[in-house]
């Protein structure tokens, strides 16, 4: 690599460089390891070689669908956004990181301009620039250019992957800090899928002390109870079930079964509705799970309750936090990755129909 810095020509582009390759979504259920080129660096960037990528549901859904509600991909885009690297060159003003540097990538550039930023929420900005949501492309990719301020250096001992799973963990966090968990806090996660279970990890750390997870599949309960879960409770996708199920919930939470927060990491119909049957008047329930656009719950019974219903969109401010829950061992997301992949045509392949299977694939994980 020549001189690094002058941001005249794109990096990878030069001849005798070497390429940089990526994985492109470029049509429904197909991906394509192609050259992906740099944006030139600017002052206020690093750039880094990607060294672990976590597949999301997010990702799948965009290769099954090629869009996600009105999110629609029209060109070829390259996918990925859990991501960690290590720094290979800085800008001329950035001064916090340098060269060697292992971090997690934040995917989302936001604007700073906005009122949505100004007011601290930033995640809520209409020109939100985030990694693999189009036209944005993003980072299963040997090499990105990324703002320096949204890549977190990682003390020893939090490895890339660790690194990369700050991204799903953030989720976990964000919602916990919308919902008010604390230590006084009985919690209720609906839903043991990925998202489910880091609500999980981040309600634990936070210092709940005590968090029931409900789901219809066994094997994910049992996840759930070996990853903390002070009990699970399997449920039915039958809807007439709710009125027992909830009697069950409020049993496993024990005590008075008084249930403070509820986070619906599923996104049904049912699963919302038992979220908000369940939740103790006063509480406060938390939709994690992207579901349907429209739903049909009882809203009435919980308002009468004075229950708060609390969405997320994303995560802002989360990985200086994630990063210490990991380093401090509060948080262990390591058996949540299930399985790794190389970075060939064939891996890329493989990886993503090993993560839509679903079944025992919690985190999938590519390793550059
Ligand atoms: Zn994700
Ligand atoms: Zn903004």
């Amino acid at each position: 690599m020549g001189k690094g810095g002058k941001g005249t020509d794109a990096i990878g582009a030069g001849e005798g460089e070497e390429e940089n390759m990526a994985a492109w979504l470029v049509a429904k259920n197909t991906l394509k390891i192609m050259p992906f080129k740099l944006p030139p660096l600017g002052p206020h960037d690093v750039r880094v070689r990607m060294k672990a990528v976590g597949i999301c549901g997010s990702d799948v859904h965009y290769l099954r669908e090629m869009r996600i509600a009105h999110f629609v991909v029209k060109e070829p885009m390259v996918i990925g956004h859990e991501c960690a690297g290590v720094i290979e060159e800085v800008g001329t003003g950035v001064t916090h990181l340098a060269v060697g540097d292992r971090v997690a990538l934040e995917p989302g550039i936001s604007c700073w301009r906005c009122r949505h930023c100004k007011g601290g929420r930033y995640n809520l900005c209409d020109d939100m620039k985030f990694f693999a949501t189009p036209p944005v492309h993003g980072s299963l990719a040997q090499q990105v250019v990324h703002p320096a301020d949204l890549c977190f250096k990682l003390p020893d001992g939090v490895s890339l992957e660790e690194g990369a799973m700050c991204e799903p963990l953030s989720v976990g966090v964000h919602a916990c800090r919308r919902a008010g968990v604390g230590p006084e806090t009985a919690v209720l996660v609906m839903g043991a899928g990925p998202i489910g279970l880091v609500s999980l990890l981040a309600a634990k750390a936070f210092g709940a002390p005590r968090v029931v997870v409900v789901d219809v599949d066994p094997h994910r309960l049992s996840v759930a109870s070996s990853l903390g879960a002070d009990a699970t409770v399997k449920v039915s996708t039958v809807a007439a079930d709710v009125a027992a199920e909830v009697d069950r919930i409020k049993a496993a939470m024990g005590g008075a079964g008084d249930i403070d927060v509820s986070l619906d990491c599923a996104g049904f119909e049912k699963t919302v509705a038992t979220a908000l049957e369940a939740t103790r008047p006063g509480g406060r329930v938390c939709l994690v799970g992207l579901g349907h656009n429209e739903m049909t719950v009882p809203l009435t019974s919980a308002a009468i309750r004075e229950v708060d219903v609390v969405g997320i969109f994303r995560y802002k401010d989360t990985w200086p936090l994630c990063i210490e829950f990991l380093r401090s061992g509060k948080v262990d997301v390591k058996p949540l990755i299930t399985h790794r992949f190389g970075f060939s045509q064939q891996d890329v392949e493989e990886a993503f129909e090993v993560s839509a299977r679903g079944r025992d694939a919690i985190k999938v994980m590519f390793n550059l």
